[in-house]
Parts: structure tokens; C-alpha cells; sequence
């Protein structure tokens, strides 16, 4: 391989670990320190600023393809550290970096307060899922309001920076941008949130039909789905809440062979606005910072965090090899999926079989409010990236009515949206993803820990070269259709 290329490689390695260790104390501490940040920027800018890298990599992009598979692989490096330039062009802009660092230290400061005290994120997502209360849910739901007012004119700037900045690049909008920084056409996108609209389709007209009769009420508000999707598996949370889920992790990665005490990783539970988050301060040190809830949800949140770690550590030691969005999001919820297996449910639960087969219903409606959130926000960033200055609020709420079925007033948008558009896709794609994959490991039924292990070795197979090969290409080469989400799958 090109010693220049594994040199810049390793630099730009060190600097994604100091990235992953800054945001971390800054997660943990709610203090993000942007001087740092900013720091690690000009740094990145310096190694990639080197003359030379550009002409060297136009000369390799221009030779003759001689089919050696090295040559093959040094052609799809050069391509991925081609977009890591572009990417630090955009991505590390000094407005950029500091209009991003002022969003997420006003998010991680803020505690959303209902109900005359001072409640914080998982106490919200709690009342909203489990409060009979409607006034409570609507306050719990309304209490982020402050904090959107706020951020809103830093998030309006922020996006005339952000595309501003891919402008420079060729692109006529940050969300255009990032897009093609992952190899994914507008086409490809819009065709996958229409199939993904079309699978979910009759659950959710479901999900709301059960909804009215929940409420004994025609009317839904947006602030009554999360409870809706709460009572449609409360009976299994509680089982669930009566589990340890760091005993369930460690005995299920256990039939894999795979010992959490010796595994590089370190979960801490923190209240924080994100329910689960995975830092990565080297590939031997891997952090995962999990929210306070229970229930099926938090042993959701550890599996699918932990399937990020285990990715992390599968991967090779590259920056420019780093999987991107999809395929991580894919390999987190391949994990998760785990959770779904009748057999580990019946021998974790000890429900019947009975009751194991209504919890699978109950959750594919409930996945289907969960990935049309998923949709909606994907769609919210377009279009408020691709129209700047256009209303937030407006078009959040009409593209709710359209995707959610749900008028409402008020608009409670994410700010994730604004300083990580394009992302929420991932969700969309991961889910319909992580099932095709678990249906391929699940065609010789035997015994559970048997399958635990194919599945493990398949997660292996997948992603130990990582981006090497784009992450489109290994599933096809699977059988999947990266694209055809739903069309062929049940939800
Ligand atoms: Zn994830």
C-alpha cells in the first residue's frame, strides 16, 4: 500500500479519536469545549492541507484500472480520502463548527421542566410514553419548547453556512452534500422513503385505530403517539423492566463468545437528550453512554448501542475505511435485532409462545410510528436545507399531518435535524436493512446460540474491511436490495 496514504490515514485516525474523546466529556459534562474543537479542526485542515495529496490522488484516480487488487484497493482509498477533503472543507468551515458547538452545549444544558419542577430528557420521554394524563403528556410534550426558541435563529444561520459551505463544493445544498458524501443519489432517497411510507402504511393505520379506542376520543394529538406505542407493549415492559439489561447483554454475548468484561467498552448511564450515544476514543476504547429508561425500549437502546461498539471494533484500524451512516445504523439494529428472535424472548421473558407472537405484533405497529418519525425528519431536513429561511415550524407541521396523520400546533422539532440533517435516514434504511440480514441468518432453524453465532459471523463478514468496498455492493452481494426497502419485506 501507498506509504503516504497509510500515513495520512494514521493522523487522521488520532484526530477522529480526539474528536470521539471531546464530544464525550462534553456529553458527559454538558460543557463541549469548542476552542478544543475548533483546534482539532486546523488540525485536520494542516494534514490534509499537505501539497501534493491532491495531485497524487488525481494521478491514481487517472491511471489505467490494471485489475490488481491492490491497485483496486488503492483506487477506492483515494476516492474515500478525496471525500474526506471535501468533507473537512464543509464540515470543519469555522461558522459551521461553532454554530454546531452552540446548538449541542444549548441542547446538553437544557432541562426540559413540566409540571412546576425540573424534569430532564428521560423523565419527558418517560411521561410521554406512560402518562395517563393527557395535560401532563402535552406539558412533558410542549417542554422543549424554550429551548427550541432559543436555538431557532442560531439554526436558521446555521443552515445558510452549512450550504454556503457545500456550495464551495459543488453542491446546492448541505443536505445535497452529505448525500453524495455517502454515495447516495436524491433518487435513491426518495424512492426509499416512498417504499418505507408504503410498508408501514397499514400498520400505522392500525396504530391509530387502536389509538382512538385508547383514548375513547376521534381526536389524536401529536403529543398522544408516544403513549399509544407505550400501551401497545406495556404488558412486555414490564417484563422487560424486571431484567437487568447489562445481565441480559452479558449473558447473550456470552452465547456468542464474546466476554463484556474483557470487550473494549465502558457503558455509563447518564440523563441526556439522546436515549443511547457511542463514543469512540480509539478502537480499543469504546464508550457508550445509555439513558435512564427500562422496558423493552432500554434494552433496545443497550443492544443497538452495543452493536455500534462491536462494529467499532471490528472495523480496521482507518479513518478513511470508517463505515458511514447506514451501514453503522444497520449494524447496531442487526444487533437489536436480537431482541426480536422468538427463542430469546421466550427463554428471557418467559413468555409463552402465545404472548411472545401478540408482543411481535404489537411492536411491528409500533415500529411503524417509530420509522414514519424517521421519515418525517428526513424529510423535514430536506426540505428546510433546500428552502433556507423557509418556516421550521410550518413545514414540520404540515409534513406531520401529511406522514403522521396528526394536526397539531405546535411544532417540537429536533435540533438534531439541524446540526446532523441526513442522518435520520440511516434509521429508516437500518431498520428494513437489519431484518433482511437477520432473515439470512435464520433460514436453518437450530438452536438459538447457534444462530446467535451465525449471526455474529455474518456481522463479521460484512463490515471487517470496512468501507473498502461500499456498503451498498456487500449487501447486494448478499441478496439484498438496498433500495427496494419494504417491498418485498414485512415490516
Ligand atoms: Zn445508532
Amino acid at each position: 500500500m501507498k506509504n503516504w496514504l497509510s500515513d495520512i490515514d494514521k493522523q487522521l485516525l488520532q484526530i477522529r479519536n480526539q474528536y470521539g474523546n471531546t464530544y464525550y466529556q462534553g456529553f458527559k459534562t454538558g460543557k463541549l469545549d469548542s476552542a478544543l474543537l475548533e483546534e482539532l479542526a486546523e488540525k485536520q485542515t494542516e494534514v490534509l492541507a499537505d501539497t501534493g495529496i491532491v495531485d497524487k490522488l488525481n494521478q491514481i484516480l487517472s491511471e489505467e484500472d490494471s485489475g490488481a487488487e491492490e491497485a483496486i484497493q488503492i483506487l477506492r482509498k483515494s476516492i474515500l480520502l478525496r471525500r474526506v477533503i471535501d468533507g473537512v472543507r464543509v464540515e470543519k468551515h469555522p461558522a459551521l463548527v461553532s454554530l454546531k458547538g452552540k446548538i449541542q452545549l444549548q441542547e446538553n444544558e437544557f432541562i426540559p421542566s413540566f409540571g412546576g419542577e425540573q424534569n430532564g430528557y428521560s423523565a419527558r420521554r418517560s411521561i410521554l410514553s406512560e402518562s395517563d394524563d393527557m395535560e401532563c403528556r402535552r406539558n412533558a410534550f410542549l417542554s422543549l419548547q424554550p429551548l427550541l426558541n432559543n436555538i431557532s435563529d442560531i439554526c436558521y444561520e446555521l443552515i445558510e453556512v452549512a450550504n454556503v459551505a457545500s456550495s464551495d463544493s459543488g453542491y446546492t445544498s448541505y443536505f445535497d452534500f452529505l448525500l453524495a458524501q455517502e454515495d447516495m443519489t436524491n433518487d435513491q432517497l426518495e424512492s426509499a422513503m416512498v417504499s418505507a411510507l408504503h410498508a408501514t402504511e397499514d400498520s400505522y393505520l392500525e396504530f391509530l385505530a387502536i389509538g382512538r379506542e385508547m383514548l375513547k376520543s376521534e381526536r389524536i394529538n401529536l403529543f398522544d403517539l408516544p403513549f399509544i406505542q407505550g400501551e401497545l407493549t406495556r404488558e412486555t415492559d414490564k417484563l422487560f423492566s424486571k431484567r437487568n439489561r447489562f445481565t441480559d447483554l452479558r449473558e447473550t454475548l456470552n452465547s456468542i463468545g464474546i466476554d463484556l468484561s474483557e470487550f473494549p467498552v465502558t457503558i455509563e448511564t447518564v440523563d441526556s437528550p439522546n436515549a443511547g450515544t457511542c463514543f469512540v476514543l480509539g478502537s480499543r476504547d469504546i464508550r457508550l453512554i445509555l439513558g435512564l429508561e427500562g422496558g423493552y425500549f432500554g434494552h433496545y437502546v443497550a443492544f443497538h448501542e452495543f452493536g455500534h461498539a462491536l462494529h467499532y471494533s471490528m472495523q480496521p484500524d482507518s479513518a478513511i475505511l470508517s463505515d458511514q451512516g447506514v451501514c453503522m445504523e444497520t449494524m447496531a439494529d442487526f444487533f437489536a435485532t436480537l431482541l426480536s428472535d422468538p427463542d430469546w424472548l421466550s427463554e428471557h421473558t418467559l413468555m409463552t409462545a402465545q404472548e411472545v407472537q401478540k408482543f411481535l405484533r404489537m411492536k411491528k405497529l409500533s415500529d411503524s410510528y417509530r420509522i414514519r418519525t424517521m421519515i418525517r425528519d428526513t424529510m423535514f431536513e430536506s426540505e428546510i436545507f433546500r428552502n433556507p429561511g423557509k418556516s421550521f415550524d410550518e413545514v414540520w407541521l404540515n409534513l406531520t399531518e401529511k406522514i403522521l396523520g396528526v394536526q397539531a400546533k405546535e411544532a417540537i422539532w429536533s435540533p438534531f435535524s439541524i446540526y446532523r440533517p441526513a442522518y435520520s435516514k440511516n434509521y429508516v434504511f437500518s431498520h428494513f436493512l437489519s431484518k433482511s440480514l437477520t432473515e439470512l441468518t435464520s433460514m436453518k432453524k437450530d438452536s438459538s446460540s447457534e444462530n446467535t453465532k451465525r449471526l455474529f459471523s455474518l456481522f463479521n463478514d460484512l463490515v471487517r474491511q470496512g468501507n473498502l468496498e461500499p456498503f451498498e455492493d456487500r449487501a447486494v452481494k448478499l441478496g439484498i436490495d438496498y433500495c427496494a426497502l419494504g417491498t418485498d419485506i414485512n415490516l
